[in-house]
């Protein structure tokens, strides 16, 4: 099939989202000579580019920061990329693949049109037969209900929002959420001087090098990262498990709440109230906590275990766990906002993808995506979820199994919709009859 035989607006398949997730579903197509165009409402790698903060770095080694048929070929493969080398890395693989992208094309409506779709644009009109969704995970950040109550005194941001502590006023801050994004923002707000209170419910727990081998290492080896969706038990659960406490620093240091303790930060319970300037936490962070340590401790057994059958246990350092963390006897079960001068929250609060343009019987009563391991409906696809076909799918290294699964389904659908089943744009038809 070649490149615009059918003319402007219509085409075989329609990629939404030129991150890393579009990018290589877009490379798998062109590899097998299917006609698409990757439709993306800013530029490559935007997301990278417009909504993280200033001093984020990738928690996965540079050894791990992969895309099909391209990788890391730098010098420090166990380093971490800081945000304009992640950007430098996808634009390259744009190049590489030879993405047919659209800049500054929002898509705002996708519906069925008989066997096809219909997808509408700021810009134009496209019919397809098929579509894949790659606009991200992390579309919309979440924010408890209870964050209206705020006072209007005090600052409210997402973590999307928040790009360094320069832009804060002055006064101390309450971060909300302990999972990567908090204990990154908790960490660098209290370098800058600032009082800093971290609200912590539930959590994940991982040192950065465990017997001297990084962490994503042994997740790897354990074969953790690869578990399949249809091997769980409780995938709901499994998607919403939040991202564990974990940065990329040149010093390979563990970031976790006693790293935090040891700083400065003064460590609370779950947001539970907001109410006359007062917020409330949980008395359930002693539990929390246990609960961390005791899932951390049973994912280092996994990996002692793995190491006890494995050649590789000679080159290991010593077994040495974490210590247990430690929680102040009488954790504070309230913050007056004015009295203690907090002036900023920041809701570290997770993310969930924005399908508000999906016209489309696809959701659950929750407004969730339903999807089978990324199959929406015949000839509708969505990458780059959390656990969408394997743990690893919402990562750069999981891009490479679940595009080569959907896409070989794709294929197999545009051989059952036949080509006329794309109905001529209606832009096209006004041209025609001139
Ligand atoms: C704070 C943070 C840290 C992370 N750290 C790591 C890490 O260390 N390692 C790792 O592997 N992963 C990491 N991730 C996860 C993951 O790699 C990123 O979320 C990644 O950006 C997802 O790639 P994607 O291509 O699926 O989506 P995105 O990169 O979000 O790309 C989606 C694209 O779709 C576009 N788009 C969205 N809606 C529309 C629309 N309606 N019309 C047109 N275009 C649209 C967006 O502009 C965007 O360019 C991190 C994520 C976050 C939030």
């Amino acid at each position: 099939m070649t490149r615009g035989a059918r003319g402007a607006g219509a085409t075989d398949v329609i990629v939404i989202g030129a991150g890393h997730s579009g990018l290589a579903m877009s490379g798998f197509l062109s590899a097998n000579s299917v006609e698409h165009v990757v439709l993306e409402r800013g530029e490559v790698a935007n997301s990278w580019r417009h909504e993280r903060w200033d001093s984020l770095r990738l928690l996965t080694p540079n050894w791990q920061s992969r895309l099909p048929d391209y990788c890391y070929e730098g010098a420090d493969p166990d380093g971490f990329m800081t945000m304009p080398e992640v950007i430098r890395f996808i634009a390259r693989y744009a190049g590489f693949v030879g993405a047919p992208v659209r800049t500054a094309t929002t898509v705002r409506a996708v519906r069925q049109d008989g066997e096809g779709f219909c997808v509408v644009t700021d810009q134009r009109e496209w019919r397809c037969r098929a579509v894949v969704m790659a606009g991200g995970a992390h579309g919309i950040a979440n924010l408890p209900p209870l964050a209206a109550a705020l006072p209007a005194a005090v600052r409210s941001l997402t973590s999307k929002e928040y790009r360094r502590p320069g832009q804060l006023d002055d006064g101390g801050v309450l971060v909300v959420g302990a999972s990567a994004t908090g204990v990154q923002l908790a960490d660098e707000i209290r370098a800058s001087g600032r009082e800093v209170v971290l609200a912590a419910g539930e959590h994940i727990r991982m040192p950065r090098v465990y017997r001297g081998r990084d962490v994503q290492w042994w997740l790897t080896a354990a074969g953790i990262l690869d578990q399949r969706f249809d091997q769980v038990e409780d995938l709901v659960r499994a998607r919403r498990i939040p991202s564990p406490q974990l940065v990329g620093t040149p010093s390979r240091a563990t970031l976790d709440l006693n790293a935090l303790t040891d700083r400065g930060v003064n460590i609370v319970g779950r947001v539970v109230g907001v109410n006359a300037g007062k917020v409330q936490f949980s008395g359930t962070l002693r539990n929390e906590c246990a609960m961390a340590d005791l899932k951390q401790g049973r994912m280092l057994d996994a990996f002692d275990a793995l190491a006890e059958r494995s050649a590789f246990t000679a080159a290991l350092e010593p077994v040495q766990r974490p210590a247990p963390t430690r929680v102040p006897e009488m954790p504070r079960l309230a913050l007056d906002l004015a009295r203690e001068r907090i002036r900023t929250v920041i809701w570290a609060t997770g993310f969930r993808p924005d399908f508000s343009w999906l016209q489309a019987p696809v959701f659950d009563a929750k407004g969730r995506l339903r999807h089978h391991g990324g199959i929406v409906a015949p000839g509708l696809y969505v990458l780059g979820l959390n656990f969408m076909r394997r743990r690893k799918s919402s990562f750069m290294h999981g891009a490479e199994d679940d595009v080569r699964e959907l896409g070989t389904h794709l294929l197999g659908h545009l051989e059952r919709v036949p080509e006329h089943a794309i109905r001529q744009n209606p832009d096209e038809r006004v041209a025609a009859s001139k």
